[in-house]
């Protein structure tokens, strides 16, 4: 939790993506015209290194246009496809938030120099240690003037929608605590230091927050009360510490959250009071915002405590906040204003999370409300209870009757799973396939721009593959040579690239009168999507395209229309999502037949899957009874869906092209249990909870992705096999939750922390009760191994599935 903000906020901000334009490059100097600051040319810059004898430090430089909050940076040399072997091997940072005040990074240790490149092409990421808040960022190669240096170079970060420019505040003091010497300066401040700290940011905005024992740190290796600025009481013979906030321009501020520490063993605590002042002209208003929290006496957890800010308008506000102890003690403070008053949505939402422990928020809960609350809550859950006991009741009836006319005679195991032990029964409806021995059983049993699919990311990386346009500055480059370093496939390489450019002459124009509407079967992100006839679609597709073994005519197909209002996005991911399917041909990947692209509005036409998507098929397969789940499907059944759809996966695999998005949600159902995989575009409104957004960027399916393509957005085959584990996981628990439904969209993400930190604190998903104990360890803790080219292919998957249906 404590530092979700600087783990989630890692996007590349535009270099590789070729979001930065060239006029937003810059550089001290050139080798040659080639080699430029710019996008095309050599794909590098190379400085002239003669003119750094000069006295000039060379630079590359990148205006971001807007204050952006980076985390990380991604560093190459020149390759040229093996013509170049130019890269610097140690290189420095400066930023500057106003284009004329520079200010050169340093590590939390006070170390300028980064280690760079070794070779010319793989690419090496560096955390920034503390984070940067800049519009400008300066790449300065260091050089021994002994060789040429190249330089490509990325950003990954956030934008930084607080809009604080600054902070001004005394310089914290240092605590002598039994014999320990605690320093609570600001060490991170970027501004100048004189009696107080002015014109900079540090350690309040450093997106990290100091634990509730401030003697320790959640960075590794800091020394104590690293994480807190703090003051002693007695230095302010007022009663209080003032601080002043300044921010780009003036805004509508509804609150100020502060991260306090309240240990109150030690003399720390919380502000018994905090007083703003306004300020948008050139005087401080009059009327000041007063909180006074109840200061919490019982509780030593640290906390944020919102002071309500009432809408007032500033670009200047200081606050007076009072000493209620010995020492008072702030690791972060973050505004919210209008619209755009929370940094990327993650902290907003964390921070709502966090005031949960809120002193401000414990008004008046007299016991009597909480009591009348509890008994209105059990009530209403026992009617909830009853009307679902009832329900699914009438519901297996039902059900019954359906499966015995769709079921194979060998399809009627019986898994029983008791709500919370899941424990499982085993027993048989049918006298021969259904006898399974036991056996099979005992092996034990048992666990987030406007609308944009998984991940803005991934809309990037699909841009890349379908875009006409020349390649972006060293973009080719960085992605395929990430690719060699991982040794696995990045997700549109130079391959596959020219597989989806390009239209497809195969794909032809049906006639959309022939197409007779029979009912809705869904909505999608890009419309509706219609069951329809399709009168002469046989003879239509000619022997190549046409369906084997259906000759019914007309031809029942599915039919997916963009919707009228679309904007031109959606537009072009939907020709995306056809250019992509018209040439995937596998018997486990939803078939294109034919488009309606000559007039509006836009069709797809797919063949017909008759039972819909694998979640609602399999969630429609359980029943409860007397609080046990029931499915009608057996544990060789799930596994044959797996099998398909590992299959499918393993084509995908041999054309390295990669999914982003498999789930069982994007897996259809045809007849007699064929699953094939479909939805190589979007998101599903009606999965929205299965996504996670961040304001204004991307929905991302968290629960479904691996550490390294939420931290690092970096999608390969590996990450889909990552989610071909959850993918199993859902099927074998029957899609009866959501994967880690017990944690919160943030404890999923710190959960993907504890992946990359691998110290053993990550969760895996349980083993699911039907699941024997050798599918669980050999496949799908596999699937979530930490180190991508330790999981295993596709193809490997496969034939272990098929292996355990024997
Ligand atoms: P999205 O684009 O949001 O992923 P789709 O537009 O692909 O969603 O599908 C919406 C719904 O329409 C699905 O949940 C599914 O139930 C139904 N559907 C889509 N394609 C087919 C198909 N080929 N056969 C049967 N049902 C389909």
């Amino acid at each position: 939790m404590l530092r979700v903000f600087v783990e989630i906020c890692r996007y590349p901000l535009g270099m590789t993506g070729g979001q930065i334009q060239d006029e937003d490059i810059s550089a001290s100097s050139q080798w040659s015209e080639s080699t430029a600051a710019r996008f095309d040319g050599d794909g590098a810059w190379c400085p002239d290194i003669m003119s750094e004898l000069d006295g000039v430090k060379e630079y590359l430089q990148v205006d971001l246009r807007t204050l952006h909050f980076i985390t990380l940076v991604g560093t190459q040399g020149r390759h040229a496809d093996g013509m170049g072997n130019e890269f610097a091997q140690r290189y420095m940072i400066k930023y500057s938030r106003d284009g004329s005040n520079w200010v050169g990074w340093h590590d939390r240790k006070g170390r300028q120099v980064i280690e760079g490149n070794r070779n010319a092409y793989d690419v090496v990421l560096k955390d920034l240690e503390p984070p940067i808040i800049a519009r400008f960022v300066r790449f300065m190669p260091v050089t021994d003037h002994s060789m040429i240096v190249c330089m490509r170079v990325e950003l990954y970060g956030c934008e930084w929608l607080d809009g604080l420019v600054s902070y001004s505040i005394p310089d914290g003091h240092q605590m002598i605590y039994r014999g320990l010497d605690v320093y609570f300066n600001d060490s991170v401040y970027d501004g100048a230091s004189a009696e107080r700290l002015t014109k900079g940011l540090g350690q309040l905005t450093d997106g990290t927050w100091g634990l509730d024992d401030f003697l320790h740190s959640p960075i590794y290796s800091m020394s104590p009360g690293y994480d807190y600025v703090g003051w002693s009481n007695k230095s302010f013979p007022k009663g209080y510490v003032e601080m002043i906030f300044e921010f780009d321009h003036v805004r509508n501020f509804t609150s100020m959250k502060v991260h306090c520490n309240n240990m109150f063993s030690r003399g720390v605590r919380m502000f018994r009071q905090a007083t703003c002042y306004f300020r948008s002209g050139p005087d401080w208003e009059a009327d000041p915002v007063t909180l006074r929290p109840t200061v919490d006496r019982v509780s030593q957890i640290a906390r944020f405590v919102t002071v309500p800010l009432g809408d007032r308008t500033a670009s200047l506000i200081k606050c007076r906040f009072h000493f209620s102890d010995l020492w008072m003690l702030f690791s972060e403070v973050a505004f919210q204003s209008g619209k755009n008053g929370v940094r990327c949505g993650c902290v907003g939402e964390t921070f709502s999370e966090a005031s949960r422990d809120d002193p401000t928020h414990k008004v008046d809960d007299s016991n009597t409300r909480i009591l009348i609350g509890c008994l209105v809550a059990i009530i209403a859950i026992l009617l909830t209870i009853i009307v679902i006991i009832l329900w699914r009741q009438v519901w297996q009836k039902m059900l019954e009757k359906a499966s015995r006319r769709m079921l194979d005679d060998e399809l009627t195991a019986h898994l029983a799973i008791q709500t919370q032990a899941f424990s499982l029964n085993h027993s048989s409806l049918s006298s021969e396939g259904g006898s399974t021995s036991n056996s099979t059983y005992e092996r034990i049993f048992p666990l987030c721009a406007d609308y944009q699919e998984p991940s803005r990311l991934i809309r990037k990386a699909l841009a890349v593959g379908a875009s006409d346009s020349a390649p972006h500055y060293a973009e080719a480059d960085i992605i395929s040579l990430q690719e060699s370093s991982d040794s696995s496939t990045y997700s549109i390489t130079a391959v596959n690239m020219n597989l989806f450019a390009g239209t497809d002459s195969s794909m032809k124009e049906f006639p959309r009168h022939k197409l007779t509407f029979k009912e809705k079967l869904g909505e999608g992100q890009f419309g509706e999507v219609h069951l329809c006839e399709a009168e002469g679609m046989q003879d239509f597709l000619d022997e190549v395209l046409s369906i084997e073994g259906n000759n019914e005519s007309p031809l029942l197909v599915a039919v997916k229309t963009l919707r009228e209002d679309a904007n031109k996005n959606a537009r072009n991911d939907f020709l995306k999502e056809i250019r992509i399917m018209s040439r995937l041909r596998d018997p486990n990947i939803v078939r294109l037949l034919a488009v309606c692209v000559d007039t509006d509005p836009l069709c797809m036409i797919t063949e017909y899957m008759e039972n819909g998507d694998l979640n609602q098929f399999l969630s429609n397969k359980i029943t409860l009874f007397f609080f046990s789940v029931y499915s009608t499907l057996s544990y060789s059944k799930l596994i044959e869906m797996a099998v398909q759809i590992a299959s499918g996966m393993k084509y995908l695999s041999s054309l390295n092209f990669v999914h982003r998005d498999l789930a069982t949600r994007n897996c259809l159902v045809g007849k007699n249990y064929t699953i094939k995989i479909a939805d190589f575009g979007m998101s599903r409104n009606l999965y929205r909870g299965d996504y996670y957004r961040i304001q204004g960027r991307a929905i991302l399916p968290i629960r479904w992705m691996s550490w390294e393509s939420i931290l690092l957005g970096k999608f390969t085959m590996a990450s889909d096999v990552w989610a071909f584990g959850v993918t199993l996981w859902e099927i074998l628990t029957l899609c009866k939750e959501q994967p880690y439904s017990h944690l919160s969209d943030e404890q999923v993400i710190e959960n993907t922390g504890e992946f990359f930190r691998d110290q053993g604190k990550q969760v895996y998903l349980p083993k699911p009760p039907c699941c024997p104990e050798r599918v669980y360890t050999d496949l799908m803790l596999s699937c979530w191994r930490r180190n991508a080219k330790q999981r295993p292919s596709f193809q490997e998957m496969h034939t272990q599935l098929m292996e355990s249906l024997v």
